[in-house]
């Protein structure tokens, strides 16, 4: 759940500077390895760890300060998404 913790922990304000909107449209290359309607994943970058990916949500959500009661079942499904991937990864 680091994974996704770190995602979270970005501070990114605006839509248009924000990072994973960018690499949900495309505009910055990723390699995907988990994508449908609601979520995105991918690996890291700059790995720390021999499995080390990212899973974000495609609906723009800056900080867990701006999480609505209503992304509950969206954050719930990212969880265990990364979940599935991880133990696919290992
Ligand atoms: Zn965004």
């Amino acid at each position: 759940m680091k994974i996704f913790l770190k995602s979270l922990k970005k501070n990114l304000n605006k839509l248009e500077n924000c990072i994973f909107c960018q690499i949900i449209k495309g505009s910055i290359p990723a390699k995907k390895i988990f994508e449908d309607e609601d979520i995105l994943a991918f690996d890291d970058i700059a790995p720390k760890a021999p499995v080390h990916f990212l899973v974000i949500p495609k609906k723009h959500l800056s900080t867990v300060s701006d999480m609505q009661e209503e992304d509950q079942k969206l954050f719930g499904k990212m969880i265990f998404k990364a979940q599935d991937l991880a133990k696919k990864k290992d």
